[in-house]
């Protein structure tokens, strides 16, 4: 079976690609570039695509960065430090972020013959991201199956797990997650305090394991 997977080159995208690469999906897979600080998310989707010989393409759509205010695309807007509960993380959101990327990726899948798009949202982005939540992921899916003559099927198989039961999935299934990257704050190193950088340390806490990040 040929799916699309949206690569953020984070650790719920990274172990979903895994995961399906198990289950013996034939994965193509899309990166954005959407003019985001954390620049490196997308050399580290790059280096697991070419680790693991997969087809990646990497699509420049910086204008999201210009129409859409966020702390993760603007330099004046400082990223927000602390737990991703927290008010202040709203400024984290990219308005309609994941439309536009299932959009865009929609009419990738469609035009290489895909039959199932697939993006890691997660548990845990629910209570900030609107885009992530399962009301949002149905009205997607209906809308994927009425958007072209040839049907495409949306899946988002990590909606109800939480970041720690994803990252102990992509430990048994072997994920090297010294390629991934969650920080927002777009330094060479994790800040280890921003809400990405939270959340990551308590996911690998939670799966009684190191972050290989964590020198
Ligand atoms: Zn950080």
């Amino acid at each position: 079976m040929k799916a699309v997977l949206i690569l953020s080159g984070g650790l719920d995208s990274t172990t979903l690609l895994c995961d399906l690469l198990d289950q013996g999906y034939e994965v193509s897979a899309l990166t954005f570039d959407y003019h985001q600080k954390h620049k490196k998310e997308i050399r580290c989707a790059k280096a697991t695509c070419e680790k693991l010989k997969i087809p990646q393409k990497i699509a420049d759509i910086s204008v999201l960065g210009d129409l859409a205010p966020s702390s993760l695309t603007r330099t004046e807007l400082d990223v927000p430090e602390g737990h991703y509960a927290e008010e202040s993380m709203k400024q984290t959101v990219v308005p309609n972020r994941n439309m536009v990327f299932l959009s865009l990726a929609a009419s990738y899948a469609i035009g290489i013959g895909a039959q199932e798009l697939y993006y890691a949202a997660h548990s845990g982005d629910h209570a900030i991201y609107p885009d992530c939540r399962p009301v949002f992921v149905s009205a997607m899916e209906t809308a994927l199956h009425l958007c072209d003559w040839k049907d495409l099927t949306l899946r988002v198989p990590y909606v109800n797990l939480t970041k720690g039961d994803i990252v102990k999935k992509g430990l048994a299934l072997g994920v090297d997650y010294s390629l991934t990257w969650s920080c927002y704050k777009g330094g060479e190193r994790p800040c280890g305090k921003c809400g990405a950088c939270t959340e990551r340390h308590e996911a690998f806490e939670e799966a009684g394991a190191r972050d290989p990040l964590d020198n």
